[in-house]
């Protein structure tokens, strides 16, 4: 992995006290690099997980032409033989699915067929059953009816190939896979798959003045929620997870956890004691330990974060000193651990679509930072798409971001947004 230092060194720009929120991240695209360990693992196994091989189809999907509904196939060279009562064809026999292959029919026939059964030699139409009249003479044949206009060539056929054609690329290396990908590699009739090795991350909240569940709430005390947030977030990612509790302000309680976390495991996350006006040995600990800056981000909320590499004992592992804030929290580990943490773990993930709304009312910002605010999308009177902010936007209000369906992201160089303006919203909950 090339070291910070080195990629520091090589910004004309960099100054840690004024960090814009691009020049993080690409900083941790260029340090960070994917742990390498894979594993082989049944398909259904493999669900969100980082597939670490390109799957290449071994055969065509499907494998012949088939029918896409129920119906009867025949040639489209029959559509021209209409009269002014439409298209007439003697039924030849029935194909089903799963069913014999083999059945063929002249251009005068028709075959019964049913959806994913083979098409018979000569047909390459199907004719769905609502068209159809069946018109039995009695005498044993079978004969149907149909509009020439009711299909065009070609319709109701799926062709051999057409999902996945052999030597297809089908999924790539990096790709975290999603039920559709599970089904598709059923299809194709592959048992187990190559992934990364789950991530291992640390983390721990720091903080002289945070209780645990159960504790009794001292006198300017706060129960310790940042570490409850962080799980979730954290098992949404699909990591292993090591919960390190609350460590207290003591230098030795803080290099004992960190040198434990560094041992343990790929990644540290920790909350608090990054801000700059910050008495307490958090700093100090994290710097003695290997190689971490300290940032103010030109953002709100979450000015201040620690990024860097500690070692212990032989073995090292990133380190993401998250503020304490618990609004801060989570906008620092979206926007920036999230895409850190995928790198790590070997993922190719594109970035999150933005999409331009309708503010409902106006948003105060000030121009040359990066504003995360919790919003709630949702239709307006007139039926279109807007935007409203989830009233206190403090970073402490983690009720913002509780209520809320969507991050209004306002840009570096963005000013104040008046009523009806457009902005961007970033969606929290996706359909898969
Ligand atoms: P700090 O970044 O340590 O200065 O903390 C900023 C604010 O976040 C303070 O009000 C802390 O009490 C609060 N805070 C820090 N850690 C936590 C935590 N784990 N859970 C809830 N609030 C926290
Ligand atoms: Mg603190």
């Amino acid at each position: 992995m090339p070291s910070l230092q080195s990629v520091i060194s090589c910004l004309s720009d960099y100054d840690p006290s004024a960090m814009s929120v691009d020049q993080v991240a690409s900083i941790l695209a260029d340090v960070i690099e994917p742990i390498r360990g894979i594993e082989q693992v049944a398909i259904r196994a493999g669900l969100d997980r980082v597939l670490a091989e390109d799957i290449v189809s071994p055969i065509d999907v499907p494998a012949h032409d088939n029918a896409a509904m129920d119906g009867y196939a025949f040639s489209s060279a029959a559509l021209a033989t209409a009269t002014a009562d439409g298209v007439t064809l003697d039924v030849a026999g029935t194909s089903f699915a799963g069913g014999a292959i083999g059945v063929t029919a002249s251009a005068t026939q028709a075959v019964r067929i049913m959806t994913g059964a083979v098409m018979p030699a000569g047909c390459d139409t199907v004719i769905p059953q609502e068209f159809v009249e069946v018109i039995d003479d009695g005498a044993g044949t079978q004969r149907i009816r149909f509009a020439a206009d009711a299909v065009r060539a070609g319709d109701n056929r799926r062709l051999r190939g057409e999902d996945l054609a052999r030597g297809q690329a089908a999924l790539q290396n990096g790709r975290i896979l999603r039920p559709a990908d599970i089904g598709m590699l059923a299809s194709l009739g592959i048992p187990e798959i190559k992934v990364r090795r789950r991530l291992r991350v640390a983390f721990f909240s720091t903080g002289d003045e945070l209780r645990s569940i159960g504790e009794p709430l001292d006198p300017g005390c706060v129960f310790d929620s940042n570490r409850y947030t962080l799980h979730g977030m954290l098992r949404r990612l699909h990591v292993d997870l090591i919960d390190m509790g609350v460590v207290r302000d003591d230098p030795d309680a803080l290099e004992t956890a960190f040198r434990t976390a560094c041992e343990n495991a790929d990644a540290i996350i920790t909350s608090g004691g990054v801000s700059v006006g910050e008495a307490d040995f958090t700093k100090q600990t994290m710097s003695r330990l290997g190689e971490v800056t300290f940032w103010k981000i030109a953002m709100r909320p979450g000015r201040p974060m620690a990024f860097g590499r500690i070692t212990s004992d032989g073995h090292d592992a990133l380190l993401f000193g998250l503020p304490g804030n618990p609004v801060a929290v989570m906008v620092t580990f979206y926007h920036f651990v999230r895409a850190a943490l995928h790198r790590q773990m070997g993922a190719e993930v594109p970035p999150l679509p933005l999409f331009r709304v309708r503010s409902a009312g106006p948003i105060r910002k000030k121009p040359g930072r990066t504003e995360y605010q919790r919003g709630v999308l949702a239709r307006g009177a007139d039926g279109e798409w807007e935007v409203r902010i989830t009233g206190q936007q403090g970073s402490g209000v983690l009720r913002s971001m509780s209520e809320a369906n969507c991050f209004i992201v306002l840009g570096h160089d963005q000013g104040p947004v008046s009523a009806g303006g457009a902005v961007e919203v970033m969606l929290f909950d996706g359909l898969i």
